[in-house]
C-alpha cells in the first residue's frame, strides 16, 4: 500500500515536471525567414510550444510567397503566367485585394504585378545591374492590372511573363499572422520584429508605453535617429538604405515607382505607417515612400477613410527634414535632438 502510493506520488511528480518543463519559459525566439532576422519575445508567457508554433506558421508563409523559391505557392501561379488560372491560396486572395486597395489608393504606387522590373534590376542578386529604357518599357507591359484576375479561389496572370511579387506587403501579413497565434495563446505582452516590420502586443510589464527606435537612414550601423512611444499597435518602415546596389556614384534602391520602372525618388528616404493592421502598415510604407512626404500628408485623411482610421505616418527627408502625423505629437522625439524638429501636419 504504502509502496504504491510512493510509486503513484513518484509518478505524479514526473508527470508534473514534464508539464513544468513544457510550460517553462523559453528563450525569444530568432530565426532567419522570409529574407530576413524575424524575432518574437513574448516575455513570460514565451514557452517553447508557442514558438514553435510560431516558427512553423513563419516558414509556411515563406513556402506560399517567396517570389525567388520555384517550389513556392506563388511560384506556381507565376508559372501559369498565359497560361491558365491557377488555383491560390486564400492569404494569396487576401493580399492580391489589398494590394490592389492599396494601389488604387496611392494612385497605383504599390503594385504585386512588379515581378518582372524586379527581377530586370536585379537588386539584391549577384546580377544586380540598370536596366535600358527599353527593357524597362517591356517589363512595365507586364504589370498591367487589367491583366490580372482574382476569383474567390483562383489567380490568372492573362500575359506570358507576367509575375507577382508580395515583398512589400508579405512580412505585414506574416507580422499580423504572428499576433493572431499569440491571442489564441492569450499572451499578455509581445514584441514582434520581422526585418523591421515591428509589432507591439499589449502593455509592458510596468504599464507604461513601449517604446520604439527608428532608424536613422543615414546611419551604416543603422542607429535610431527617432523614438516612438506607443500603446499596442504595429509600426513599419520602409527604407531606401536597406537593399541597394550602386553604380558610377549612384544608389539604386529595391522600392520602384510602378509609373517609371525605376527606383523611386520622392526624396523620402524613410517612411513609417503605425496601423493596427501590420499588412496594411507594410502596404502603405513602400507605396508612400514611392508618393513622397507631400502627397503622403495631403492623401492621409483620405488613406483613414478608405483604408483604416487609425493611421499615422513618419517620412525621413533626404534633406534632414521631418514629416509626422499629428496624431503622434508628444509621443515622438529625437533620440539625440538638440535642435532639430519635427513637423507636424
Ligand atoms: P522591405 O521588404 O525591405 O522591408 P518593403 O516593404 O518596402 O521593404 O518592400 C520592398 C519590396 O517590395 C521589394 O523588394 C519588392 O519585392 C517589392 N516592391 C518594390 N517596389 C514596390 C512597389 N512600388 N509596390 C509593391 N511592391 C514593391
Ligand atoms: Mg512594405
Amino acid at each position: 500500500m504504502k509502496a504504491s502510493f510512493f510509486a503513484r506520488g513518484a509518478a505524479l511528480c514526473v508527470l508534473s515536471a514534464l508539464l513544468v518543463s513544457c510550460a517553462r519559459r523559453s528563450q525569444p525566439l530568432t530565426i532567419i525567414a522570409l529574407d530576413t532576422v524575424c524575432s518574437v519575445n513574448a516575455f513570460e508567457d514565451g514557452t517553447k510550444k508557442l514558438y514553435d508554433e510560431i516558427e512553423e506558421a513563419l516558414y509556411n508563409i515563406e513556402d506560399t510567397f517567396d517570389a525567388t523559391d520555384s517550389n513556392s505557392r506563388l511560384s506556381a501561379i507565376n508559372a501559369a503566367a498565359g497560361i491558365g488560372p491557377s488555383p491560390a491560396d486564400e492569404s494569396i486572395t487576401e493580399l492580391l485585394l489589398l494590394s490592389e486597395k492599396v494601389g488604387r489608393g496611392t494612385g497605383g504606387a504599390f503594385s504585386p504585378l512588379l515581378g518582372p522590373v524586379i527581377d530586370l534590376w536585379g537588386i539584391n542578386t549577384a546580377e544586380a545591374r540598370v536596366p535600358d529604357a527599353r527593357e524597362i518599357e517591356e517589363a512595365l507591359s507586364l504589370t498591367k492590372a487589367e491583366d490580372l484576375e482574382v476569383t474567390g479561389g483562383t489567380v490568372f496572370l492573362k500575359k506570358r511573363g507576367m509575375k507577382l511579387d508580395l515583398g512589400g506587403i508579405a512580412k505585414g501579413y506574416a507580422c499580423d499572422v504572428v499576433r493572431g497565434i499569440l491571442e489564441e495563446h492569450a499572451v499578455k505582452r509581445a514584441i514582434i520584429d520581422l526585418g523591421g516590420n515591428i509589432a507591439f502586443l499589449g502593455r509592458k510589464e510596468d504599464g507604461t508605453d513601449w517604446i520604439c527606435g527608428i532608424k536613422d537612414p543615414n546611419s551604416p550601423n543603422g542607429e535610431p535617429l527617432l523614438k516612438l512611444e506607443t500603446a499596442e499597435t504595429s509600426v513599419v518602415t520602409s527604407g531606401v538604405y536597406e537593399r541597394y546596389f550602386e553604380k558610377d556614384g549612384r544608389r539604386y534602391h529595391h522600392i520602384l515607382d510602378p509609373a517609371t520602372g525605376r527606383p523611386a525618388e520622392s526624396g523620402v528616404l524613410s517612411m513609417t505607417v503605425i496601423s493596427p493592421s501590420s499588412t496594411l502598415a507594410d502596404a502603405l510604407s513602400t507605396a508612400l515612400l514611392v508618393l513622397g512626404a507631400d502627397e503622403t500628408f495631403s492623401l492621409s485623411d483620405t488613406l483613414r477613410r478608405e483604408l483604416g482610421a487609425d493611421l499615422s505616418f513618419i517620412a525621413i527627408c533626404g534633406d534632414g527634414s521631418v514629416y509626422a502625423s499629428r496624431s503622434l505629437e508628444g509621443s515622438l522625439s529625437f533620440f539625440n535632438g538638440a535642435g532639430r524638429k519635427i513637423s507636424y501636419r
